[in-house]
């Protein structure tokens, strides 16, 4: 890890208080790792409350694991932060000496809700952090900003976590880089934070995401950490084992003096590269897949392997969204030529 002038703001924890063990045990293994490193936490972060999506999963600890919040604080001496839906809930973390909260992205869709919450911390020395809301909506994620800086609340940051997407990704939700940029543009001073976690939903793509982040210039990043990922009651493929998340944050580059703009620039589109790289890779091997069911149903069916009609589909996809380049077009006539043989040898 490179060092940079300001310290990145790193805030890391589980998706979820599940019990006080498992926090418990977070927290300890966090802070022996991140000590035995010499990286600082800004914050230890946990949902106590987890409404999520479907009424059907894990709905969180509740109230009770504010207790155990206090103990990691005593323990560990790590300040903690926590998402807040509704202003009794703002309430209830005040009262349990915590001073650090942040609106999630579902709650961050609803102007209402967040004017209620920003009321609610009118004038109190806290930080909130403000997530984008699911929705690739600017003005929305601006508006919720202002709120909370209307309501004289002491800090404000922002956390941008992706928006839902229906397109093709293996990401589990589309970064939308244009909205954090945007953001800055508006907003120069305010901190922005990134949640590669929520973004990746998968810990195979967290660092690069991380990567992209801080080359974009964000301020820090909040990741999720449990002692035991493949337990987890919620987002068990994106929760990093605390040692992981050590060497994750060991292996990212912060622009520091000693790099050159024309190093920082060039591992941005490096990076941007990357990311665009392994979800090709990934979607390549997901339609592989695809192939091979497309054979069974052929096989169980007496169909003949190749359907010209289809290929045809298939190639007017790429030609019409391909580059008006005769380089481009030689390489997409080639590249089309291997693909549809990869496609036959397999399914023969
Ligand atoms: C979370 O951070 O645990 C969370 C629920 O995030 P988001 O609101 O971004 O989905
Ligand atoms: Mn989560």
């Amino acid at each position: 890890m490179m060092k940079l002038n300001v310290e990145p703001i790193l805030i890391a924890g589980p998706c979820a208080a599940e019990n006080r063990e498992q926090v418990l045990m977070t927290a300890d293994a966090l802070s022996q790792q991140l000590k035995a490193n010499g990286i600082s936490l800004t914050y230890f972060r946990t949902g106590v409350w987890k409404w999520r999506s479907t009424p059907n999963t894990f709905c969180g600890a509740g109230e009770p694991a504010l207790e155990w919040l206090k103990e990691v604080k005593q323990k560990y001496g790590f300040d903690v932060c926590v998402e807040v839906a509704s202003p009794e809930q703002v309430d209830l973390c005040e009262k349990a000496g915590i001073t650090a909260l942040w609106i999630g992205s579902r709650t961050a869709v609803n102007p209402y809700q967040v004017q209620e919450i920003a009321e609610a911390c009118k004038n109190r020395p806290l930080t909130v952090m403000v997530k984008n809301p699911l929705v690739p909506d600017l003005k929305l994620w601006i508006g919720d900003i202002e709120r909370f800086m209307k309501a004289d609340v002491e800090q404000v940051w922002a956390i941008h976590r992706g928006v839902a997407d229906r397109a093709e990704s293996v990401y589990r939700n589309a970064p939308c880089w244009e909205m954090p940029i945007d953001l800055r543009v508006r907003y120069p001073e305010l901190p922005i934070l990134c949640d590669p976690s929520h973004i990746a939903g998968d810990t195979r793509y967290i660092a690069q995401i991380a990567q992209l982040a801080i080359d974009f210039g964000c301020s820090g990043l909040m990741l999720e950490s449990h002692c035991n990922p493949a337990e987890a009651l919620s987002d068990a493929k994106q929760q990093l084992k605390p040692d992981e998340l050590v060497a994750l944050i060991k292996s990212l580059v912060f622009k520091s003096e000693l790099s050159s703009p024309i190093e920082d620039d060039l591992r941005k589109q490096r990076n941007l590269i990357e990311n665009i790289d392994v979800q090709m890779a990934n979607l390549l091997a997901k339609r592989m897949q695809v192939v091979d069911e497309i054979a069974n149903i052929k096989k169980q069916n007496n169909l003949p392997i190749v359907q010209p009609k289809q290929w045809n589909k298939v190639e007017g996809i790429y030609r019409n969204a391909a580059l008006q380049d005769s380089d481009y077009e030689e390489f997409l006539t080639k590249y089309l030529e291997l693909l549809h043989n990869a496609s036959i040898n397999r399914q023969k």
